[in-house]
């Protein structure tokens, strides 16, 4: 038995790596066991309760996989905090481990220097707890270019608007005040830039990241597959530059992982034939659940009601809310069943900011049911006494709609919150709309 608490059971059978890892790990103030047979990992993780276990894959006369398998079809034992350390380390070893629960996967020979930080990362819960199919907790690599310093302060968040518009059947090129990108928007605090779909608004917003020299380690999260919400993606700035890590994270579709939906939008596009992007690519698939990315991040995703598996996304970040629904289909009848609107409502509770779809007119939007969108009024009362959100930004306007018809809308859902006397103020969502959250 062990006679002194142990925090970590590391499972490498590899001399050297084994006694380093010990090493370091009871300079960084852990208590470790080295397990000497791997088999009995079931056995002594139940009779230590570690807090962590990191383990090689690789391992004599036993596949680490199944191991880790063991642990997880155990009740007692399935909840065990794993981080992988191997050397084999292809992409379909990090998705195994993924699969089976790892929070890391960190490729050996590890950084001697950084590894002890980075499993007290982990370790006091500022973990990506994310089923990563792509990435690892190497070490990222950052060009000498600085990044612009930000004008925002501590508590403040911003929204802005690069994109909004739906695809019109053909693609309309007249001006529009409204502007002729579809659905993109960047979220941004002092040190973080998060960006919310892929539309060709990511391609400015790029431009002007690339300009600004960062921040060079970015959110991307997609809300589903469908072509307005990925083809600016292929065409985004920062994949050139090995100075950028993007984190692209989302839903899988049914028959295939985020990770190969995500690389058949670049396969789609002539622009990376024969070519790879420089940049970090990390994938990661998520499902409707909250994950904390940062003490001050946490990223909540719900399902939306909408063709095609897509999400809608809530951010907490420096102390507010942000709610992206860009194409959601609310029920809004308050005699039919309303469980969509009333899940969707109790996951914007309170927002300071509820974006929220509204891509047709109310008359189009009852002739259209089955599409998965909402209209200005629907969205409207939806804010205001559903999600009782402080802020409403009518977003994604059809791609067809002149600025004409759109004025006309965002006018309808300003009049309904005056004549009702809501207190949420209605925005629409126009290139450029910026909104700083204090
Ligand atoms: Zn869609």
């Amino acid at each position: 038995m062990a006679d002194t608490k142990t925090d970590i059971i590391i499972v490498d059978d590899d001399e050297i790596s084994g006694r380093l890892l010990k090493d370091l790990l009871r300079q960084a103030g852990y208590g470790t066991y080295r397990l000497r047979r791997p088999l009995d990992l079931l056995l002594a993780v139940r009779r230590r309760k570690p807090r962590l276990v990191i383990m090689d894959i690789v391992l004599r006369g036993v596949d680490g996989f199944k191991l880790l398998k063991t642990l997880r079809d155990n009740r007692e034992t399935a909840k065990t905090r794993v981080i992988v350390i191997s050397e084999k380390s292809f992409d379909f070893e990090k998705q195994q481990a993924f699969k089976y629960g790892a929070e890391a996967f960190i490729s050996k020979p590890f950084n001697v220097e950084t590894l002890a930080g980075q499993i007290t990362h982990i370790l006091d819960g500022n973990k990506f707890n994310l089923a990563a199919l792509g990435g690892g907790m190497e070490e990222e690599e950052m060009s000498e270019t600085e990044c612009e310093p930000s004008d925002l302060k501590d508590n403040q968040v911003r929204t802005r608007v690069w994109g909004c518009r739906g695809l019109a059947d053909s693609l309309a090129n007249s001006e529009s005040a409204w502007g002729r990108q579809t659905s993109c928007v960047s979220v941004e605090t002092k040190d973080r830039l998060i960006i919310l779909d892929g539309g060709t608004g990511i391609v400015p917003l790029g431009r002007k990241i690339a300009e600004r020299g960062g921040p060079k380690d970015i959110w991307v999260f997609l809300t589903h597959f469908h072509i307005d919400h990925i083809m600016g993606l292929p065409n985004f700035p920062c994949l050139e530059s090995s100075a950028f890590t993007l984190r692209i994270a989302g839903a899988g579709e049914t028959e295939k992982r985020f990770k190969d939906a995500v690389r058949d939008i670049f396969y789609a596009s002539p622009y990376w034939h024969n070519r790879h992007p420089r940049a970090k690519l990390l994938m990661y698939e998520i499902a409707e659940d909250s994950y904390d990315l940062a003490p001050d991040f946490r990223l909540s995703a719900m399902h939306a009601n909408h063709p095609s598996p897509t999400l809608c996304y809530r951010l907490e970040i420096a102390g507010k809310k942000i709610v992206y629904a860009p194409d959601s289909g609310l029920v809004g009848d308050p005699y039919s069943m309303q469980a969509y609107d009333e899940k969707l409502g109790a996951f914007s509770r309170n927002a300071d900011l509820l974006i929220h779809d509204s891509c047709f007119t109310d008359e189009e939007w009852r002739q259209r049911p089955g599409e998965g969108h909402s209209s200005p009024s629907t969205a409207m009362e939806f804010a205001a006494l559903q999600a009782e959100a402080k802020n409403l930004l009518l977003f994604h306007h059809d791609g067809a709609y002149s600025d004409e018809t759109i004025n006309q809308m965002k006018t309808k859902a300003e009049e309904l919150a005056k004549e009702n006397r809501w207190s949420t103020i209605c925005h629409a969502a126009k290139e450029g709309f910026s909104l700083t959250l204090d």
